[in-house]
């Protein structure tokens, strides 16, 4: 069957220049043909990104331990403990803060049937109708494979844009946050949740922090609807406290010693994020939920003025 040009009502596009690909995924323009791999289209500029198309031919393209996280085959004990090891290293902060559901649902008040993109998706799906899913990974909730640089989306296609834990993967985050600008209807939000005093995870994908700041400042061409941290310095001790150990030596036995004697001190530190209200200089993460603002970019001046030490609690209106 010939790859439909078009994914959930939305016109699918060449990454490389951005003209509308036909029926099969063929750019009449310079004539790349984009495959479909396991029903999955996987538009990705292999002259500019850091992820080669040739790697996804084979159906597991970026699945693994850095990646796809059930794809590293590991079995019996070590199975276990990985499994053990994830939950605590994802028990939850105690910081709440809206999330992209939030985000959605105050869109979809102002918006009869919002046309969403997630980036970054993994296998967490954003409600189901009018949501597009894509990552660079496959995955079981990824509708296309797409790279953040170069989004495979005419201007114009969507309501709301959500990107966590995303933009400190990509190389140049200022392109991708222009890349959602773009595919931005007038006035259209964007959703993002981004580390801050984090340590390294997925490996070499792995490029920038942000400080608060810094954070709103990336989207600069949006005016701040709400935004705050993710996640508190209980959290961020936890992962320093882990980095301590891990740091004493190199050997393997007392790297996996280290990192599990870390990984239980995670639940009890998370739970100090909710009290400790002025911890924006030394959070774990930053969110920014954002409109897409009609003039020029916010100043660095404007910015600058904003600037505050606790963003206290937020609700989305
Ligand atoms: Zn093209």
């Amino acid at each position: 069957m010939t790859a439909p040009a078009s994914l959930h009502g939305v016109q699918l596009c060449c990454p490389r220049d951005g003209a509308a690909l036909q029926d099969g995924l063929r750019c009449d323009v310079c004539g790349t043909v984009y495959p479909v791999v396991g029903g999955v289209p996987v538009l990705i500029n292999d002259a500019n990104s850091v992820f080669a198309v040739s790697d996804y031919l084979q159906g597991a393209g970026y699945v693994g331990p850095s990646y796809g996280r059930d794809g590293d085959g590991a079995g019996g004990l070590r199975r276990i403990w990985r499994r053990w090891a994830r939950r605590l290293g994802d028990a939850p902060s105690s910081l709440q803060h809206p999330s992209a559901a939030d985000a959605l649902a105050c869109v979809a008040r102002h918006v009869a049937a919002p046309r969403v993109l997630v980036i970054g998706s993994g296998g967490v799906r954003l409600g189901a109708e009018g949501v597009l899913h894509t990552d660079v990974a496959f995955g079981p909730a990824v509708d296309a494979i797409a790279d953040a640089h170069d989004l495979p989306f005419p201007p114009g296609s969507f309501d709301l844009v959500v990107a966590v834990a995303v933009l400190e993967h990509v190389a140049e985050p200022t392109r991708c946050v222009a890349e959602i600008a773009r595919v931005l209807k007038p006035g259209g939000h964007v959703y993002a949740v981004t580390p801050f005093l984090q340590p390294v995870h997925m490996g070499a994908h792995d490029f920038t922090r942000f400080t608060p700041i810094g954070h709103r400042r990336l989207f600069r061409a949006f005016d701040e609807v709400a935004a705050g941290i993710a996640m508190g310095a209980g959290s961020v001790a936890a992962w320093s406290l882990g980095g301590v150990l891990m740091s004493v030596s190199a050997r393997p036995a007392w790297r996996r010693m280290a990192r599990a004697a870390g990984l239980l001190c995670t639940p009890p530190l998370r739970l100090l994020d909710r009290w400790l209200p002025a911890a924006a200089d030394h959070a774990g993460g930053c969110w920014f939920f954002g409109r897409l603002r009609e003039g020029a970019p916010v100043s660095d001046r404007a910015l600058v003025a904003q600037y505050r030490v606790a963003p206290g609690v937020v609700v989305l209106r």
